[in-house]
């Protein structure tokens, strides 16, 4: 398909993204245009742009200055999952209007895909501009609207290509400005980054990871180790928190924080957690079928393993074949996980519990729960974050926070755990302060199958 410009009265020298289709003189004779315009918005779409290509080219090597600017509407999906998706056309509308507003008539607005856009800006003289330019855009798409009486919070993720020194063709440009938006997006909502080549760097050692890690699963290149909760005042083992590692074939043994959150952005995560569960559990009843003294073990749920009801029945079919009561099954989730979606989750953790299985509200104290919500949190524990552990032994305030946490904790009927516990004082602290449990290194670090059995064997970690 070529477009005609005389046909659909646009002439490509004088971009006018402003432009709608409704404008037209000749709307029957200009429809091929409407294959070229996003519908709901009326501005150019990426077909638009890919037909135009040697044209687009063109104006951009007759600027003295031109870039791209590549803006993803933050957790839009959300808004059209959770508002439905007339308004969330309505949104893209209005965020199109606030866009609008930053252009100017040589720069050129293309609508890339429902929650993304992109600018070829060519209005500005430099860099410098630029950067004043992308600033006030990203923190006016940073706000509250309001549509059909629903308040909803907006914010964008924005990467910026210069044009000749990141990309010398179109293609090029765009691929790194899109680099540079995800960028911005890992590191914070509503944030802007300039390309730079270690990006694409970093993009192709996270699209090998990923490769190897769907090899992984495939390969079940995984294994559990097990961290030893122990009773404060006895000193007693009581249970243990399941860990999981990578052993890659040729890396080594590879951390969790290096890939269960790529797991969950490409959809393995599940597929890894049932994997955690069913070592878990099988292990257990192994352990309980050899007489050792019984242990509940905990397994760590992410985001997306709650999001979806399959959890529930994941773990009602791992203790139904592997025959472990589910007493001896807990679970663990973030509380920054929880306050995401306080409702869905609370509803969620129930039905867990109602399963008869125990969770815990792990990291607690980062997550900035508000008190009001905590007494409603369907939780069995507490974990109190290891970054409040820390320095309970040398900063009096911080030993006074983590001593009305535990007051606060045993008030709304939870049981506490600190976890990250290294050494004798700040255990000392702790008992002070009647925490039940701990987990750290002054017991233990996270062991294998056959390290954790001969702690069970023994049923006490310490003579405290
Ligand atoms: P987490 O749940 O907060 O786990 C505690 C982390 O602190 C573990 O790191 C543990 O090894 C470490 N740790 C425990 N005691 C000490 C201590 O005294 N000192 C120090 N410096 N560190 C201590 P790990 O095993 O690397 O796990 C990191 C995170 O990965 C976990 O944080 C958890 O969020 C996630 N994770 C681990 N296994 C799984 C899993 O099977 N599924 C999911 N979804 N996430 C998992
Ligand atoms: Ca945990
Ligand atoms: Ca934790």
């Amino acid at each position: 398909m070529s477009i005609d410009q005389n046909k659909c009265n646009f002439k490509i020298e004088n971009i006018d993204s402003h432009k709608h289709i409704s404008d037209m003189k000749n709307p029957q004779k200009e429809m091929k245009c409407l294959a070229l315009y996003n519908p709901l918005t009326n501005i150019p779409n990426i077909i638009y742009a890919k037909e135009n290509l040697p044209k687009i080219i063109n104006l951009v090597e007759q600027s003295k200055f031109a870039a791209i600017v590549y803006i993803n509407i933050n957790d839009f999906k959300n808004v059209n999952y959770d508002l439905g998706y007339k308004l969330g056309d309505k949104l893209i509308v209005k965020i199109v209007s606030i866009i609008k507003g930053y252009i100017k008539e040589e720069d050129m607005l293309c609508h890339v895909a429902i929650d993304r856009f992109a600018i070829l800006v060519r209005s500005v003289k430099d860099e410098l501009d630029l950067a004043g330019l992308v600033y006030s855009l990203s923190k006016s798409l940073e706000k509250n609207v309001t549509i059909e009486n629903s308040n909803i919070y907006i914010s964008a993720s924005l990467g910026i290509a210069i044009y000749p020194k990141d990309g010398r063709d179109l293609e090029e440009l765009f691929r790194n400005a899109d680099t540079a938006m995800s960028f911005a997006k890992i590191s914070g909502k509503s944030n802007y980054k300039f390309f730079e080549s270690n990006m694409r760097k970093e993009v192709l050692e996270k699209v090998e990871l990923e490769k190897e890690l769907r090899e992984a699963v495939e390969n079940n290149e995984f294994t559990v180790l097990y961290q030893p909760k122990v009773n404060i005042r006895t000193g007693k083992l009581e249970g243990a928190e399941a860990l999981v590692r990578w052993i890659h074939p040729t890396k080594g043994i590879i951390s969790p924080v290096v890939f269960i959150n790529l797991a969950e952005e490409i959809g393995l995560i599940e597929k890894i957690g049932e994997i955690v569960m069913k070592t878990v559990c099988s292990q257990n009843k192994k352990w309980q079928e050899a007489g050792y003294k019984k242990a509940a073990i905990a397994v760590n749920l992410s985001v997306n393993q709650l999001k979806s009801n399959r959890i529930l029945n994941l773990i009602k079919k791992t203790l139904n074949d592997t025959k472990l009561e589910a007493k001896w099954l807990e679970i663990e989730i973030t509380e920054s996980i929880i306050m995401e979606d306080f409702r869905y989750f609370k509803k969620m953790l129930n039905k867990i519990r109602d399963l008869g299985i125990k969770v815990y509200l792990d990291d607690f104290g980062t997550g900035y729960s508000s008190l009001s919500y905590l007494k409603t949190i369907p939780v069995d524990y507490i974990k109190i974050d290891k970054s409040f552990i820390d320095d309970i032994g040398k900063d009096k305030k911080q030993s006074a926070i983590v001593s009305a946490l535990i007051q606060l904790a045993h008030g709304i009927d939870f049981k506490v755990v600190a976890e990250g516990v290294e050494d004798m004082l700040q255990l000392k602290i702790l008992q002070k302060y009647n925490c039940d449990m701990v987990q750290g290194y002054i017991f233990s670090k996270p062991v294998s199958k056959e390290e954790f059995e001969e702690m069970l064997k023994k049923e006490s970690i310490s003579n405290l």
